[in-house]
């Protein structure tokens, strides 16, 4: 891998995006970085960053913006030249534009138990689509605008895959095939 790639992931709560990202992390050797794991890892080491965004995500509101930038600027710059893969970050369209602010000039281009998340309760799970409806739709447009979006369309993961897998062998060196 000679390029300097990287990429956001954007896609509704539950629409299998953390699946596909561990694929393509897994494939492509990006690091991934999840917004809400590095949120529950603040939280868990009652950071400053953990303590201000405690309650906005235990009842799937949206954790405000300046303190989502200064976290994923603080984990990018810890990444020197390492191609990267953001999950969950950016929602809004402040966000985007602060990434790509802070992106412009550089070079281009599970077996687990399921387990049920504190913000997985009905309730919060509405409140994170309205959410999304409202605040990370929108991204799309933005990234459309810029001419960078790729959108895969499918019902399933096993489905998507193979799509997102062709597209990344295409501008990526891949480790493995895509099954
Ligand atoms: P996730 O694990 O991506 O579903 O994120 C869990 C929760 O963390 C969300 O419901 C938000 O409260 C918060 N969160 C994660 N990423 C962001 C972000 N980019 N902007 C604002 N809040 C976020």
């Amino acid at each position: 891998m000679s390029k300097l790639f990287r990429m956001v992931i954007l896609g509704a709560p539950g629409s299998g995006k953390g699946t596909i990202s561990s694929r393509i992390v897994r494939d492509f050797g990006l690091k991934h970085l999840s917004s809400g794991d590095l949120l529950r890892a603040q939280i868990l080491k009652k950071t400053e960053i953990g303590l201000a965004a405690q309650s906005y995500m235990k009842s799937g509101q949206l954790v405000p913006d300046d303190v989502m930038v200064k976290l994923i600027s603080t984990e990018l710059s810890g990444l020197n030249s390492s191609p990267w893969l953001l999950d969950g970050f950016p929602r809004t369209r402040p966000q985007a534009e602060a990434l790509h602010n802070n992106q412009k000039g550089k070079d281009d281009v599970t077996g687990e138990p399921l387990v049920q998340r504190e913000d997985d309760k009905p309730e919060s799970v509405r409140h994170r689509l309205e959410v999304y409806a409202t605040n990370t739709k929108p991204l799309k447009k933005f990234y459309e605008d810029l001419g960078i979006l790729q959108v895969f369309h499918g019902t399933e993961s096993n489905e998507i895959w193979p799509r997102v897998h062709k597209y990344m062998q295409g501008h990526i060196l891949a480790k493995s095939g895509p099954f």
